[in-house]
């Protein structure tokens, strides 16, 4: 996990605003490998393993949910991994690129292709083997409930078929204008509920819907 990431973060428990710190018991320049986010409020702790943060709830039953976390792609991975950089135009600038669930299977190939951005990808389960690359913290979260992330601080998302308005108005939250989200294999009324959220679509169709946030 990037260190700065506490930055953008909020405590799973809490809720935004709560923010958390980082406690670092190994790292690699700076990336943590080992250690915890506390959160001041709760006391939680949340565990930092092999550069894997698991940001569950005390109230989840099983570490790690059974639930799988495939979504089926509408093309290949690389292909998909390019379509998503391209539309979320993430080659230049720096910045974190949300990646929601059911999207960590091309998190390891859009970190290769995100230049300067750092992929924050949001599972429900960390993979096996681990995804390793220069660019990427894998966030492992519990199954329902929203992300928790911190308002205003990623310059772009993607998510996948049917994440629901409360889903779409969370993540429309999360960006930095002028940050795109793109929704994979849209289901038909994404492209209204992102409008809803307060995001200007700029492009819609059966493969991915784009939409951007005005300063
Ligand atoms: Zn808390």
């Amino acid at each position: 996990m990037l260190l700065d990431l506490s930055e953008v973060l909020a405590c799973p428990v809490c809720g935004p605003p709560q923010i958390m710190v980082a406690v670092v018991h190994e790292s690699e320049g700076r990336r943590v490998a080992r250690g915890f986010l506390g959160c001041p409020a709760c006391d939680g702790r949340f565990r930092i393993d092999s550069g894997v943060v698991r940001l569950l709830s005390a109230t989840a039953p099983s570490p790690e949910p059974a639930e799988s976390d495939s979504f089926s792609l509408p093309s290949g991975v690389e292909e998909t991994a390019v379509l998503v950089g391209a539309v979320l135009d993430l080659a230049g600038e720096s910045g974190c690129v949300l990646l929601g669930p059911g999207l960590a299977g091309i998190a390891g190939s859009l970190a290769a292709i995100a230049g300067r951005s750092e992929v924050v990808s949001f599972t429900h389960a960390a993979p096996h083997p681990p995804v390793a690359a220069p660019n990427l913290s894998t966030i492992v979260v519990s199954g329902d409930g929203p992300l928790p992330v911190l308002e205003g601080r990623f310059r772009a998302a993607a998510l996948c078929g049917e994440p629901g308005e409360a889903r779409i108005r969370e993540v429309a939250a999360a960006l930095r204008p002028p940050g795109r989200l793109a929704i994979l294999a849209p289901a038909p009324g994404a492209a209204h509920a992102m409008r809803d959220a307060g995001l200007h679509v700029v492009a819609a169709d059966e493969r991915v819907a784009v939409a951007s946030k005005s300063p």
